[in-house]
């Protein structure tokens, strides 16, 4: 395993968190959770841990024993191993399906959580949605989470596209929604909420390719793509004058749950918009 930030493999020095991955050099969560450490004034820190998937169960067998050490953001491919070597009092598992965070709880002891679905929540919380239909492209990792959010929300019938129908139909029935699964490419039924929870539209991936009209003027069109930030589907919701959330708020929102589990605090209020000019460098 190394450490990004600093080359060894004990940790720095004071309380810290980390994000663990294999790649890890790509990942956002350093600046996040160190811009909000250093506007908040605690003397903690926050890494990138280079991890391989034969090195996970030493990693945590490690950092368990380390006092100073937080807990870490998870992300692929050890979204679903690292559930194998920490408690999992939220059923993530059986649920959401992969876990995303890994913090102490008040005895110490470490637990996985996954914040992806509070962090896609968090933007439409006061949307209204509850009895609505909505759609969601995607079947992937980051569907479920949205998925599992729309299900505690009481959305109204919800359709999903995906290349792989099979893997749509069953995640509808995984959550208990009501609704349709349709091949990728089916024109849209009108929804409340459209959601892009595939790989499509980021940059290297193909386009999506899609038409928006049959949205009525008062949907919200959200992209958990963030790379680009502005997204073809986010230009051309804009364009038909239709409400829009960006990727970035669900990665910032997911972060903020994690920070809070690992430093004991919210993250400061107000500086949304520096942050996201930073990220978006
Ligand atoms: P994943 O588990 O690999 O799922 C990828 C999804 O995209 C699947 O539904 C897959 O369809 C579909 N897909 C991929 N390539 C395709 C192609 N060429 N044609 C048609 N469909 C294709 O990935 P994930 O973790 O769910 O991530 C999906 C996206 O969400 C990524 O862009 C990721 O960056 C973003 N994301 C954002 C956040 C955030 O905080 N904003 C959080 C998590 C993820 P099949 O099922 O048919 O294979």
């Amino acid at each position: 395993m190394t450490a990004i930030a600093t080359p060894d493999t004990s940790g720095p020095g004071g309380p810290y968190a980390e994000v663990i991955g294999d790649p890890i050099a790509q990942s956002k969560s350093p600046l996040i959770h160190g811009t909000w450490l250093a506007d908040l004034g605690i003397a903690a820190s926050y890494r990138a841990c280079h991890v391989r998937p034969d090195e996970l169960a030493d990693y945590i067998a490690r950092r368990r024993d380390d006092p100073d050490w937080r807990g870490c953001n998870v992300t692929i491919p050890h979204k679903i191993q690292v559930l194998d070597h920490v408690a999992d009092p939220g059923g993530v598992r059986a649920s959401i399906g992969a876990a995303n965070t890994i913090a102490r709880d008040a005895t110490g002891a470490l637990f996985a959580t996954n914040t992806d679905a509070g962090g896609f929540f968090a933007p439409i919380a006061d949307a209204g949605l509850a009895g609505k239909p909505v759609v969601v492209i995607g079947a992937g990792g980051a569907a479920r989470a949205v998925l599992f959010a729309l299900a505690q929300m009481g959305v109204g019938p919800v359709t999903v596209l995906n290349r792989n129908v099979l893997k749509a139909s069953m995640l509808l029935a995984a959550f208990g929604l009501k609704g349709k699964a349709l091949p990728l490419g089916s024109p849209l039924p009108p929804a409340a909420l459209l959601v892009n929870a595939s790989a499509l539209g980021m940059a290297g991936q193909e386009p999506l390719d899609i038409d928006l009209a049959p949205l009525p003027a008062d949907a919200i069109v959200y992209d958990l793509v963030y790379s680009p930030l502005v997204t073809d589907l986010i230009a051309q919701a804009e364009d038909r004058g239709l409400a829009t959330v960006d990727g970035l708020e669900m990665l910032v929102g997911q972060a903020a749950l994690a920070f809070e589990l690992f430093f004991g605090a919210p993250p400061p209020e107000g500086d949304d918009e520096a942050l996201r000019a930073r990220l978006t460098i």
